[in-house]
């Protein structure tokens, strides 16, 4: 799967703390992460390889084959490997995993920080398409669409120190979404995470940008111009539905022209009716473990009754914020719910 993300990087143990009531389990911290390892298999300092969750494994490596019986699955490319999720041991989250460097000799010298994601052939999971929304496919996304995704908060603190006019919105927890406009090619297109889908009846994505017209609304507020809306399908049927909604919906959180993200606060009305939730509720957090508090148990506007699966925090005036080290990132991040995860992974 075409990923970006860096699943696998070399880090330093920070800190081992107990776990209250354990005795052979500690916690170790990798960067903004809390693993739960075995006593007296790190030391603070030690260099290790830190494995994210949603890493698929190869299990027929014998560094991982000790995690075979713990679950083996095959992806949407229909490679197997056992996927990393979010545990939770004696009252104390556990998510990724830590294993000493030195168990890979194939990275000797390789520094803290570095990216080993390819060298140790990772890739992330991605779960295979349901049949509902598998339809004959054009080819890949467009390539002035970037694809969607968000950055943890765990991966980028420093941006909570940056002023903007944060706003948080509801994660909602379907599948991605791209509806685009191109008047060069003529083209009215549909995508899912990765491909560009041709229009069939049976199509649930298809479906859901024909019944709210969709791209009458791009090409109304942008003509001339290539235009998408990118957002979340969910509901019956697809990502295990955890909101447990009878029915299929679209919800926008992204409108891009000519590639360019719009800032909110530049959305037209219609982009603002469809928008995926605001919850002005939520006050812009000050620390990692504040974002992730605030989140925890939090439960969803379009079903109160459920949990959420967290915010996605943006910048409604911007849609980029330079850190206090000169670094230009994307003034977006996701503070995902713990309890979420642990719910709703598997599903
Ligand atoms: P996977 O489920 O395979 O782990 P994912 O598609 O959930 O991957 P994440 O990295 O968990 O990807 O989160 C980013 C995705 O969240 C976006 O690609 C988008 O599809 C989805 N999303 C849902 N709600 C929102 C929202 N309010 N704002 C931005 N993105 C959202
Ligand atoms: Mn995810
Ligand atoms: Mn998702």
């Amino acid at each position: 799967t075409t990923t970006s993300r860096r699943l696998a990087t070399v880090e330093t143990i920070r800190e081992i703390a107990g776990i209250p009531g354990a005795d052979a389990i500690v916690r170790a911290r990798v960067r903004g992460w809390d693993v739960v390892v075995r006593k007296d298999e790190f030391r603070v300092g030690d260099a290790c390889v830190y494995f994210e969750v949603d890493s698929m494994l190869d299990v027929e490596d014998p560094r991982f084959a000790f995690l075979a019986p713990r679950g083996v699955r095959t992806d949407v490319d229909g490679r197997r490997g056992h996927v990393l999720r979010t545990a939770k041991l004696r009252g104390q989250y556990s998510q990724g995993l830590a294993v000493l460097l030195s168990a890979f000799p194939e990275l000797a010298g390789a520094e803290p920080g570095e990216d080993v994601t390819a060298a140790l052939g990772v890739v992330k999971w991605d779960p295979p398409l349901p049949a509902e929304l598998s339809g004959q496919v054009r080819g890949p996304r467009p390539g002035w669409i970037p694809a969607t995704d968000e950055e943890r908060i765990q991966n980028v603190a420093a941006v909570l120190e940056c002023p903007a006019r944060w706003v948080a919105t509801e994660k909602l927890d379907g599948t991605s979404v791209t509806v685009y406009v191109d008047p060069e090619s003529g083209v009215d297109g549909v995508c899912s995470r990765n491909y560009d889908l041709l229009p069939a009846d049976g199509n649930t994505l298809w479906r859901l940008a024909r019944e709210g017209d969709l791209h009458g609304l791009l090409r109304g507020s942008f003509p001339g111009r290539r235009a998408a809306v990118q957002g979340e399908a969910y509901g019956a049927g697809i990502q295990g539905n955890p909101l447990k909604l009878r029915d299929q919906r679209f919800s926008a959180f992204t409108l891009r022209v000519e590639g360019a993200e719009v800032p909110r606060g530049e959305w037209p009305e219609w982009a603002l009716a469809l928008s995926v939730p605001v919850r002005e509720e939520f006050s812009f957090p000050a620390t990692v473990d504040q974002a992730l508090g605030d989140v925890d148990g939090m439960r969803s506007a379009v079903s109160p009754d459920r949990l959420a699966e967290g915010l996605v925090w943006r910048a409604g005036d911007r849609a980029e914020v330079e850190l206090a080290d000169g670094q230009v990132v994307r003034a977006s991040f996701k503070a995902i719910s713990n309890r979420f995860l642990l719910k709703h992974q598997d599903s």
